[in-house]
């Protein structure tokens, strides 16, 4: 993540451990994932193995993290800070 936005010099971190709260909703977004594919294993393995959930849960968790820190911390800005998106600023 930029520490400051390449377009409008923006600085992203509002205060000194900001994003200690992305923490929360990258939790609530890893629970998603863990949720989502367990059940379609569930359904369309047949209840396989321990093991088998395992092998789809774990390597997913680990390629969705890049993903997961980053939406987390787009969402803690959304939700939590005064910055919003202004169109003429993007369009500069
Ligand atoms: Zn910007």
């Amino acid at each position: 993540m930029f520490a400051d936005c390449p377009v409008c010099k923006l600085h992203f971190e509002i205060e000194p451990g900001f994003y200690w709260g992305a923490m929360y909703v990258s939790y609530a977004i890893s629970c998603a994932i863990l949720i989502i594919l367990g059940g379609a294993t569930l359904i369309l393995l047949n209840d396989p193995d321990f093991w088998v959930y395992m092998a789809i849960i774990i390597p997913a968790f680990i390629l969705a993290s890049p993903l997961t820190y980053r939406y987390a911390r787009i969402m803690m800005l959304y939700w939590f800070s005064p910055i919003r998106f202004d169109a003429k600023m993007a369009n500069k």
